[in-house]
């Protein structure tokens, strides 16, 4: 494989939209540059009494904003450069989409598979005192977050040992992504596939674009590919499948499914998780070399896995007319390019998978505030929903039944309020960079980056020079 440095490609992203600023160089240069990184070594025992030494790394890219903010993964491609890259991916995302933190990322080199249940939990455990004892970590410092190979039960060790070493009033603000019982928010765990939905469907709505690529307004009746079936993609297929789109291709990393007619996304995820593979789902071809299902002929390719998937080798062979990166970094500038000079619409990931942060900054709120959201007007809605719908009754001759009255009259709960903020930090976002896109004519990546700076730089200036 060709060895991609990832921060360099970030910041050839940022150079080129730089160019459509005037923002002087030495600034351009304050936000581009990862602020901190910091390298990990520590011992875990083994469940065999064997020691091993654990690598982890966690970038924070910039203190515009605090706390900074980012996911952490377990993964074997886990370096420096490569948390430098997510951190900065993670400032631009942030500011894309109005959420208040600097961007942080953090890696642990690991295969998961490889570890049992316990030695997972010695690992994160270690993490976080090593993260305390270096100040990398804090509700007001650096908040992570689940990322690729970690979920709510790392999140859960997580706040359990922050808790335990750094107790404060808002020490569960520490991280998000925790289970609710662990004061997490509801709706966190599907942010990302749900944003990502949210992003694709405004997308579809342009009716320029849609025209320009030959498509039809709306995801009725698109096709779809996604690629990576945990967390991220299986989320995005199954709020794109119930928008509409038919889900023609899944790949995981053991081998792709394809079905013209469609893969039934509930059918899928139940078939993985009783046979550990999506590989047998019977009625779908099965494609060995998995990153084929790149080039299968669709709509919408959703590369929802790994950084720098689409690279010069296959740019030219991907048919896909709209590209919604869930992924951070799915795609290298050098496939951007090719990609570009034909009809194809790419939705960026600093843009597009903004979801699961979004909803994280909605969890770290409610942590800070110590209340449910909804828990204090829900009831108060509701009632005065109600006693409008009854005044109107009396005024007309219409008679509304009392499941009509329950269905008017609904107070908003928890997840209400967060989908409908996702929803709307997303329809807004996208059309900011829209107009970015029109009004200097250039794509949609190139736009959220330049929107990110210009959101970025006027912090920087208005903060004017340190002492
Ligand atoms: N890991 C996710 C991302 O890359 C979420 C980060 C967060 O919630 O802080 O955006």
């Amino acid at each position: 494989m060709v060895h991609i440095k990832f921060f360099e490609q970030v910041n050839k992203y940022f150079d080129r939209a730089a160019g459509y600023t005037k923002f002087p160089k030495g600034l351009l240069d304050q936000i581009k540059i990862c602020n901190t990184v910091c390298h990990f070594a520590f011992p875990i025992q083994k469940d065999d009494g064997s020691i091993e030494t654990i690598h982890a790394w966690r970038a924070e890219h910039s203190f515009h904003k605090l706390p900074t903010k980012g996911g952490i993964r377990y993964s074997m491609e886990v370096n420096e450069d490569e948390v430098q890259a997510l951190a900065a991916l993670m400032t631009y995302k942030c500011a894309v989409v109005d959420v208040p933190f600097g961007g942080g990322k953090g890696g642990v080199r690991i295969d998961r598979k490889k570890y049992s249940q316990t030695e997972l939990e010695r690992i994160t455990r270690r993490l976080t005192f090593e993260m305390v004892k270096k100040n990398f970590i804090g509700p007001d410092i650096d908040v992570p977050a689940p990322d690729y190979g970690t979920g709510e039960q790392e999140m859960a060790w997580i706040v359990d040992t922050y808790k335990s070493i750094a107790p404060s009033l808002n020490s569960e603000g520490c991280v998000t992504g925790k289970p609710v019982e662990l004061g997490g928010i509801r709706g966190r765990t599907e942010a990302t596939g749900r944003g990502i939905f949210f992003g694709i469907r405004e997308a579809c709505e342009q009716k320029d674009d849609m025209k320009r690529l030959g498509m039809n307004v709306g995801l009725d009746g698109k096709t779809v590919v996604v690629q990576g079936f945990g967390n991220v993609g299986y989320h995005s297929a199954k709020f794109l499948e119930e928008g509409g789109c038919v889900i023609t291709g899944i790949a995981e990393w053991d081998g792709a499914i394809h079905n013209p007619k469609g893969i039934n996304i509930e059918a899928l995820k139940k078939h993985q998780q009783e046979h550990g593979t999506i590989t047998t789902f019977p009625g779908a071809t099965f494609i060995k070399d998995s990153k084929l299902a790149l080039e299968l002929e669709c709509d919408i390719l959703v590369p929802a896995a790994l950084e720098s998937q689409i690279h010069e080798g296959n740019a030219h062979k991907i048919k896909a007319k709209i590209i919604g990166e869930g992924a951070n970094g799915p795609t290298t500038i050098e496939a951007h390019d090719i990609i570009k000079k034909r009809e194809t619409l790419i939705i960026p990931d600093n843009y597009l998978n903004a979801g699961g942060v979004t909803v994280s900054y909605f969890e770290w709120l409610k942590n800070l505030s110590h209340v449910r959201f909804g828990r204090m007007d829900r009831r108060f809605e509701e009632n005065s929903a109600k006693q409008l719908l009854l005044s109107i009754q009396d005024l007309t001759d219409r008679k509304l039944s009392e499941d009509d009255i329950k269905k008017l009259a609904h107070g908003a709960t928890e997840q209400d309020i967060v989908d409908s903020g996702l929803e709307d930090t997303m329809i807004t976002a996208y059309n900011q960079i829209n107009d970015i896109k029109n009004e200097l004519n250039i794509d949609l990546r190139t736009a959220a980056f330049v929107s990110a700076i210009r959101k970025v730089a006027v912090i920087y200036n208005k903060m004017g020079i340190f002492p």
